[in-house]
């Protein structure tokens, strides 16, 4: 039995290596909440400039990039459009609404991950004293491990920006949506006034997100950073294993996508589990009731990390190898070999 972990829960999970670890030893630093960091400062620049945009803000998470975003984008009182299965809407406690006194208008995604244009045209809030004025659309990519499609992020952003609205992009995992479809990230970002992206997903960083946009939108962003906490002093140590993932780590999503497909497929010919084929490092898949308790205790004997429940993610990323993903399915296959004859 192999001492390695196998860890399936998320991309978070990455562990900064030697080479990355190496960038952020010689970082060179200064204080960012003065503005002074050369290394944050760096990294501000170089995300700009491969997303398309003016300017950018390093922050210690995504949760606050996308805040950060919509305090920006919306007055108290506003509100923004947002699918219900949304990161922004769902996992992020409520912060728009508790701090940012922005009211969500969550709207049902559909089965691609999208949100209907029918429905952003219809949840779009007359000019009325008894509504919240709507402000921004905020799409998500990619979503759930799905990657939205350019004519319909193209069609979304031109409605919303038609009517009126500005619009953001979480893009947490947007260099997987533009690995994928094999576009440039300027591409993939398109469309979008403002984006959010995580270094510390599958990019590999321990720590970090960045806001891209316009330059007096950033400014104004800065001022919110500070207050929600998020102003850091000698940042240059994180920003430098931000901009190693940036330089070194995007091209390689490509390899998790192979390894989410082989174990995907691998584990598709076991008859206990209904699988959702990946497209991009995420996918879901149906474990009956009755064997999740067993095969959490398997999982875990056989050194592997994995959330377990009758509606299952997995997500690969570079500590997930081609042999690990060999070595989940074999430990997969056993298990509901036994689960079967002795149920
Ligand atoms: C991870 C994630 C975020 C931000 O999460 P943090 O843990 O706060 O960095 C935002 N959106 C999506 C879709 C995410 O997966």
């Amino acid at each position: 039995m192999s001492e390695h972990w196998i860890d399936l829960r998320s991309d978070t999970v990455t562990q900064p290596g030697d080479a990355m670890r190496a960038a952020m030893q010689r970082a060179e630093v200064g204080d960012d909440v003065y503005g002074d960091d050369p290394t944050v400062n760096r990294l501000q620049q170089t995300a700009a400039e491969m997303f398309g945009y003016e300017a950018a803000l390093f922050a210690p998470s995504g949760t606050q990039t996308n805040l950060i975003a919509l305090m920006v984008h919306c007055g108290r009182g506003d509100e923004y459009l947002v699918g219900q299965e949304a990161h922004t809407f769902k996992y992020e406690g409520g912060g728009a609404a508790v701090l940012g006194s922005i009211q969500p208008q969550p709207i049902a995604n559909q089965p691609d991950g999208s949100i209907a244009l029918a429905d952003i045209e219809a949840y779009i809030k007359p000019d009325d004293i008894h509504f919240a004025r709507t402000r921004v659309l905020a799409l998500e990519n990619t979503i759930g491990g799905r990657v939205l499609g350019a004519d319909y992020i193209a069609a979304a952003t031109s409605l919303a920006h038609a009517r009126g609205l500005a619009t953001h992009l979480d893009g947490a995992r947007i260099c997987n949506a533009a690995v994928k479809q094999g576009i440039s990230l300027r591409d993939a970002t398109a469309g979008f006034d403002t984006v959010s992206v995580c270094l510390s997903k599958g990019l590999g960083a321990p720590v970090g997100s960045v806001l891209c946009g316009p330059t007096k939108f950033i400014e104004q962003g800065k001022r919110w950073r500070k207050m929600l906490g998020g102003g850091m002093r000698q940042a240059g140590i994180l920003a430098a294993a931000g901009l190693y993932a940036l330089e070194h780590n995007i091209d390689r999503l490509a390899d998790d996508h192979v390894n989410a497909a082989a174990l995907a497929q691998g584990l598709s010919a076991i008859d206990a589990l209904t699988i959702n084929a990946p497209q991009t490092n995420i996918f879901w898949m149906d474990v009956p009731a009755a064997a999740c308790e067993p095969l959490r205790a398997a999982l875990e004997r056989e050194r592997i990390r994995a959330t377990v429940g009758p509606r299952m993610r997995l997500v690969t990323h570079l500590d997930v190898s081609a042999l690990d993903v060999e070595r989940t399915i074999a430990v997969f296959t056993a298990f509901f070999k036994d689960w079967r004859n002795n149920s």
